[in-house]
């Protein structure tokens, strides 16, 4: 362990009167200018606001308020979570000057509860990529080596958290895009059950797979944070309304008679050799904790990745249509004689990057007369058999199923960009828990020594839908039995106190 406090241990602080909302707030403010330079992990830093916030929250607590456990901590946004105090620009130039004219209700539950909006975070355009290389406003760099890609597309939520600079993050994700940097940059990211979290206030990417979750350094940070976030609102009609359980208090409490299944895949022969080391040695860790391992089967599993990039391009050609220049976003500096059709056309080519215009031609295509049923009609088919492969894998009494979160550990700047397809494959082992919406955690479970560096490696635990309890609970033991968990990336220069 590095002595960089996490969430919860910040909170009781705080409210212990060891340390004040603002001392903290001044404390990651001044850590999170350190590691712009170096990270660019972030878009905006709200110096101002976050520390009135920070006072006011002193003020609650010294006039008696009852708040939450983590109030007072100060926590990244991802910036495609609108804010109303500062700008949502989802890595884009087309959203470069957008201003929300209201919070996201994750947003606005963390502020009721006392919790301190410090900064947005960078991220891959319109959380399209793996890498944080589609960010309009430049790459994330990895803080366990600067030279690498802190993953995507939550990559600066991401670094923000293991770099030290704020205890806890919301990313959102898609198809992997909490999971996948939590797993590059080491530390703990939660995708929760489709509709467990609101999304009112996320920009839109594929409306049937996206989910808000937390990033941290422990399991408890997480855990602590979606309590905070979880739970049914009137403004998006597919959260759900089951009640949230207290996902802390049981926490600690191991699971007897636990049966883990391990699908073939996981033990694919493309797995970097240090992230097939991290699966045997966690198998051996559960096997120590008493955990029976069973192989299991997801027969469709294959086909994830193809039914994902055709559903998601498709409901991201959709979603992204309201960016015309006129309604939303980017607008063409056009002469009078030039038309509607040449404003929407300029505005949506200068406005959008390469990757989000080679999604949108692709959800196009997949949903045009002719290709419709070849394309969009199978991948919906596919996606039904990869969720039926899931719940015949739980009704077999499984509390989870273990594998990588990713088949590599942080790759090179620059190494895949030119490469969609081998962007694409990044995504093996996460995208089917978004077309089953799923919940999954990624922990970290070793490190891969490249040269002077050590990169982290994550594994994933799947878990059934809206057992975020259980599956904290589970990450929680794992996390308790290993010491990967908890570290602070120093490698990029950052400092400690
Ligand atoms: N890497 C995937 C994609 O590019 C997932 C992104 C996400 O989860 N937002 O679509």
């Amino acid at each position: 362990m590095t002595g960089v406090p996490g969430a919860i241990e910040t909170g009781a602080a705080i409210r212990a009167g060891r340390t004040s909302a603002e001392e903290v707030c001044a404390l990651a403010l001044s850590r999170i200018d350190d590691a712009q330079p170096r990270l660019n992990a972030f878009v905006d830093v709200f110096h101002e606001r976050a520390l009135e916030m920070a006072r006011a929250v002193d003020t609650r607590l010294r006039d008696g308020e009852e708040l939450g456990p983590i109030a007072g901590v100060p926590v990244a946004l991802k910036d495609n979570i609108c804010v109303q105090w500062g700008r949502t620009t989802c890595g884009s130039r087309m959203l470069e000057r957008y201003r929300s004219p209201y919070n996201a209700t994750a947003v606005r539950r963390l502020v009721e509860s006392g919790v301190v909006i410090a900064c947005k975070t960078n991220m891959d355009e319109f959380a399209m990529g793996s890498s944080c290389e589609h960010s309009a406003f430049g790459c994330v760099r990895n803080p366990w080596d600067t030279d690498r890609v802190p993953g995507g597309s939550s990559g600066g939520s991401a670094a923000a958290v293991a770099s030290g600079a704020v205890p806890l993050a919301l990313g959102s994700d898609t198809g992997g895009s909490i999971r996948q940097p939590a797993s590059l940059c080491g530390i703990v990211g939660l995708k929760p059950t489709y509709g467990r979290v609101s999304r009112y206030g996320l920009v839109a990417y594929a409306s049937s797979l996206d989910q808000i979750g937390p990033m941290g350094r422990s399991v408890g940070d997480v855990a602590s944070a979606l309590s905070i976030v979880a739970g049914c609102d009137a403004f998006d009609a597919t959260s759900s309304e089951r009640p949230v359980p207290d996902f802390t208090g049981s926490l600690d409490e191991p699971i007897d008679g636990l049966r883990l299944g391990v699908p073939r895949l996981a033990r694919s022969a493309e797995n970097h050799p240090a992230i097939a080391d991290a699966l045997s040695q966690a198998i051996v860790t559960w096997e120590r904790l008493g955990a029976e391992i069973v192989e299991i089967d997801l027969p469709h599993a294959g086909h994830g990745i193809a039914a994902y990039y055709i559903v998601a391009p498709a409901e991201a050609s959709s979603n992204l249509a309201r960016f015309d220049g006129v309604r939303y976003g980017h607008r063409a500096a056009l002469g009078a004689e030039e038309g509607l059709e040449e404003l929407y056309r300029r505005s949506r080519s200068e406005g959008f990057g390469h990757e989000v215009r080679r999604r949108i031609l692709l959800g196009t295509h997949v949903l045009s007369s002719g290709y419709y049923d070849a394309y969009y009609n199978t991948a919906l088919k596919a996606r039904r058999l990869i969720k039926r492969d899931y719940d015949q894998a739980f009704a077999s009494d499984l509390h989870a199923i273990l594998m990588p979160t990713s088949p590599s550990p942080a790759f090179r700047i620059g190494e895949k960009v030119d490469d969609p397809l081998a962007l694409y494959l990044e995504d093996v082992y996460t995208v089917g828990v978004n077309l089953a919406g799923l919940p999954a955690i990624s922990l970290p479970a070793g490190f891969a020594e490249e040269g002077s560096k050590r990169l982290p490696v994550g594994v994933q635990l799947v878990g059934q839908a809206f057992g975020e309890a259980d599956l904290l609970r589970i990450a929680r033991m794992f996390e308790a039995a290993t010491d990967w968990g908890g570290l602070v990336a120093m490698e990029w220069g950052g400092r400690r106190d």
